[in-house]
């Protein structure tokens, strides 16, 4: 059988509580209800027993039974108290009965089977009664008082009780049951948003995807030593000339020299997956880091036949950021440009502007762009459009995920317009420091 939710659960475990806590408050009033009228009923019970002990003491103690009969038969059939009355004497005989107990038939009780007063419920012909039987001693003889008092309408009451209990129950359940859904709605509701997230979250997103990754790094690392093991190898197999032993050297140091920016791209994403990557992020001008880093990249250009271009912005952009990280994001930009633009006639533009309380960074050129189905592909790990060209010119796929995760922490959005053998444009959208205060208010 299919496991009910826990919403479900909760509500059915708090309707069950609910319903216990009706039953046991429900029961519980009727009986307490019952208690105060009996205990109304014998209270006047009791006067009504008071009331013939003084009456009998005030009779003279050597009275015969006749006499007393008269006496109480004379004090008691004018009164409406007496309605249910019976006193008997040590010897079981009675010395008053009112007419309606007579007409019941109601046994006396001699005074000898009683110690003290006993109370019951009971019934004259079909109605209900409350019973009082108490021995009196009077003048050191016992006698036994038997009073009766209708509790017709008491016993209507609690009827009443009952019956609206039964009738509000089922109501007040359902309403419950209500309530108690709607409150374990609201309480799972963040359990929910993280079995949703968790979900999300599967074998492959998480597990399989970090041995990809180990995988994926393990290979990126292998093949640039193994380049190194054979270039050093094959120099060593037997002697060559100086102008060979130079160029072997040179290709072991690039080989070395990209082997130290993997590794450095990998433990910038490891740092960053650990969350322990952590940006010293302060208050500044997005327009010095980008001069600085395109200065380092006129050289670049001259050197690969490339023309460089900067549109940067006459003015101050002022961002919360990491100069480091920052500075790290268009450097990635702008060697992938350099990389993908073949040199003669290849243009690379870095340009900066302000766009709606936004800084707006954009690295375009006109190489050979990457395909619509690569573009939401390229910022994953280890991704590279054309595997063969993008080892041989350095790349390991890792730049682009390195600069998004920063572009990221900054609360910022990287993006790519690309046409295949037209050119691309990277852009990168970082929110400005909080707002300066406008020109015209300042103090000149
Ligand atoms: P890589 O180190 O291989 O350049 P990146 O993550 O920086 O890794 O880029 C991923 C892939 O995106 C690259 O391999 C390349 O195929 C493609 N790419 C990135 N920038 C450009 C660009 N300006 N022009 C054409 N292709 C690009």
């Amino acid at each position: 059988m299919k496991r009910l939710s826990i919403g479900l659960r909760l509500t059915l475990w708090y309707l069950a509580i609910f319903a216990l806590a009706q039953l046991i408050f429900g029961v519980g009033m009727w009986f307490i209800l019952r208690e105060n009228m009996h205990d109304i009923a014998d209270g006047a019970l009791a006067s009504e027993v008071e009331d013939v002990r003084r009456f009998l003491e005030s009779q003279r103690t050597d009275a015969t039974l006749d006499e007393l009969r008269k006496a109480v038969t004379e004090e008691y059939s004018a009164e409406t108290s007496g309605d249910y009355l019976q006193i008997v004497n040590a010897d079981g005989n009675w010395i008053y009965r009112s007419p309606s107990l007579a007409e019941h038939n109601f046994s006396p009780v001699p005074p000898s089977l009683l110690r003290k007063s006993v109370h019951h419920d009971g019934q004259l012909g079909k109605e209900p009664f409350r019973f009082v039987s108490q021995r009196i001693d009077i003048h050191d003889r016992p006698y036994t008082v038997q009073a009766a008092l209708s509790t017709d309408e008491e016993m209507e009451t609690l009827e009443r009780f009952q019956r609206y209990l039964l009738m509000f129950a089922p109501g007040l359940l359902l309403a419950a049951g209500g309530v108690g859904y709607w409150m374990s709605r609201r309480a799972l509701s963040p359990v929910d948003a993280l079995t949703r997230t968790a979900r999300t979250i599967t074998g492959h997103t998480l597990s399989s995807r970090l041995t990809e990754f180990t995988a994926d790094a393990s290979h990126e690392l292998r093949t640039p030593i193994s380049l190194i093991r054979t270039e050093a190898e094959l120099a060593l197999r037997r002697s060559r000339g100086e102008e060979e032993y130079r160029e072997a050297l040179r290709h072991i140091l690039l080989e070395a020299e990209r082997t130290t920016s993997l590794i450095e791209e990998l433990l910038a994403l490891a740092r960053a997956d650990s969350g322990r990557q952590s940006l010293h992020i302060q208050t500044i001008d997005l327009r010095e880091t980008l001069q600085e880093v395109s200065s380092g990249w006129r050289a670049v250009a001259s050197v690969r036949g490339l023309q460089f271009s900067e549109r940067i912005l006459d003015a101050e952009l002022r961002v919360l950021g990491d100069v480091e990280a920052l500075r790290r994001v268009v450097n990635i930009l702008l060697d992938n440009a350099f990389k993908y633009t073949p040199a003669p006639g290849g243009v690379v533009t870095l340009a900066a502007e302000q766009r709606e309380g936004s800084a707006l960074i954009s690295v375009r050129d006109n190489g050979m762009g990457i395909a619509e189905e690569d573009q939401a592909r390229i910022f994953e790990r280890f991704y590279r459009v054309d595997k063969a060209r993008s080892r041989e010119l350095g790349g390991a796929g890792l730049g682009l995920s390195i600069a998004q995760w920063i572009v990221q922490q900054h609360g910022g959005k990287i993006q790519v317009e690309s046409a295949l053998n037209a050119g691309s444009i990277f852009w990168v959208e970082l929110p400005l420091a909080a707002a300066r205060i406008p020109k015209e208010l300042l103090i000149r």
